[in-house]
């Protein structure tokens, strides 16, 4: 048996230092360096370990509630996992739900990790490793299961809800091609030849699916120049979601300032193929308006009238979300110079208490934007008095005092659509649906799909 002093000197020091040294060890020399001497083996690997903890910590947001020896098994699960190569193209397979569960399991940590309100680790690690994880698949590119092919079972409430917590990164060329057509049906987003609105939020349980279309439309618009439609106006806003370093908001507050667009579609399509076809007017010039992108400034607003009884039977509150606060605001176009046109915003949020595939943190936001006819509603305020919308909106002035709630809706407004819409987790986008208030039950009701997110 060798004597200590023929022993090199790293066999003599103490085990804490041999686990901190490892600790620095890529996982495979890590493994080559467990192989070189079983005593090393021993000091390393067990699960108690404290190379394990650096190793997470240093890959992943620390989460201090878990015990060593989960840790361990925890990182190697993680590994494994992220490393596989992955598809949907033939559905949901046992292996993508794991992978699937595995990206949950990190989204709930980074949504934790935000609440700590660190200063100094603004971004979180676990979204960097999904982001990484995310490059080298087709999940954002291919972001539907099947990639078109309809014998292929629907998304889960998993696989919808992770896509849509990564919608930040959907937008982005660094970590996703332009999806498909195939990849939406514009017959959900558009709510093609429905009478009436069809809410996306029922009893507290969201249509993840339907939003996930929407996503994947706006997806496909925003970055595809072979659609000649939103691409150059939204790559022109400096404010995308897709810079955004920091995705998941620590408090999970109402914004109050949106950047966004909505797209239509005119005339109305008389059969499902032309909409397939055509999929907004975005694209004919017929609307440049849709081309701009809209900014809408909100403000807290107690007044539960904010959202008056002829409104709610249009989009109602849902009676399963424990609290709900009112707002008003004003809407205009978003360009460099100071944009004339400005409507008015009244409407309100909720979270919503239950979990969206095991994911928490959404909520639901319903608002109107309209222009009212001042010989009906009048104004009061001092800014808006005697002013046209066109003057308030280039003044800037606040919400102006009208007669309100109104008594109808076809009288009151000259212009007035609905919104229905879900904060994802994170508190940053929504996606959802307008709505042509007065047009509400006609066949060709103007609707369409919109996407706002905090700037
Ligand atoms: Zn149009």
């Amino acid at each position: 048996m060798a004597t200590m002093a023929n022993q090199s000197q790293i066999f003599r020091l103490p085990t804490e230092l041999v686990q901190h040294i490892a600790s620095f060890l890529s996982d495979d020399d890590l493994c080559s360096f467990s192989r070189t001497c079983v005593s090393f083996a021993a000091q390393v690997l067990p699960s108690n370990s404290s190379v394990w903890r650096s190793k997470f910590e240093d890959q992943y947001d620390s989460v201090q509630h878990h015990a060593s020896e989960e840790l361990k098994i925890e990182y190697q699960t993680r590994s494994f996992v992220l490393s596989q190569a992955i598809s949907f193209r033939h559905g949901e397979t046992e292996q993508g739900y794991l992978w699937l569960e595995v990206l949950q399991t990190m989204i709930l940590e980074a949504l934790l990790y935000t609440g700590r309100e660190d200063p100094f680790q603004p971004s979180s690690k676990n979204l960097e490793r999904i982001a990484e994880t995310i490059q080298h698949t087709d999940f954002l590119s291919r972001p539907m299961t099947g990639y078109g092919d309809e014998t292929v079972s629907q998304p889960s409430r998993l696989f919808c809800a992770i896509q849509l917590c990564l919608t930040h990164l959907s937008f982005s060329t660094n970590y996703s091609r332009p999806c498909s057509r195939d990849d939406y049906n514009i017959e959900y987003v558009y709510s093609y030849a429905s009478l009436f609105h069809v809410p996306l939020v029922v009893q507290g349980k969201v249509d993840l699916k339907t939003l996930l279309h929407i996503r994947n439309f706006w997806q496909r618009h925003f970055t595809s120049s072979r659609e000649d439609t939103f691409l150059k106006s939204y790559q022109g806003i400096s404010e995308r979601p897709d810079t955004w370093t920091c995705p998941f908001e620590p408090r999970n507050t109402l914004k109050t300032f949106w950047l966004g667009y909505y797209s239509c579609i005119h005339p109305y399509p008389g059969t499902a193929k032309d909409l397939e076809i055509s999929q907004t007017c975005a694209d004919v010039g017929a609307h440049t308006a849709e081309l701009c992108a809209n900014s809408i400034s909100l403000e807290i607003d107690g007044n539960a009238q904010n959202w008056p009884q002829l409104l709610n039977e249009i989009i109602p509150t849902c009676a399963d979300c424990p609290t709900r606060h009112f707002f008003h605001g004003t809407q205009k176009f978003y360009s460099t110079i100071d944009s004339p046109a400005c409507y008015l915003v009244r409407g309100f949020f909720e979270p919503i208490g239950e979990p969206q595939g095991g994911i928490p943190g959404w909520a639901r936001i319903c608002f109107i934007t309209y222009d009212p006819n001042r010989d009906i509603l009048g104004a009061f305020s001092q800014e808006g008095d005697g002013q046209t919308i066109e003057q308030r909106g280039s003044t800037n002035s606040s919400f102006p005092d009208e007669d309100w709630p109104p008594s109808d809706l076809e009288w009151s407004f000259h212009y007035i659509h609905g919104f229905e819409g879900v904060i994802l987790p994170g508190g940053r986008i929504m996606l959802g649906q307008w709505l042509d208030i007065k047009e509400e039950g006609a066949l060709d009701c103007d609707r369409g799909p919109v996407i706002c997110w905090d700037a």
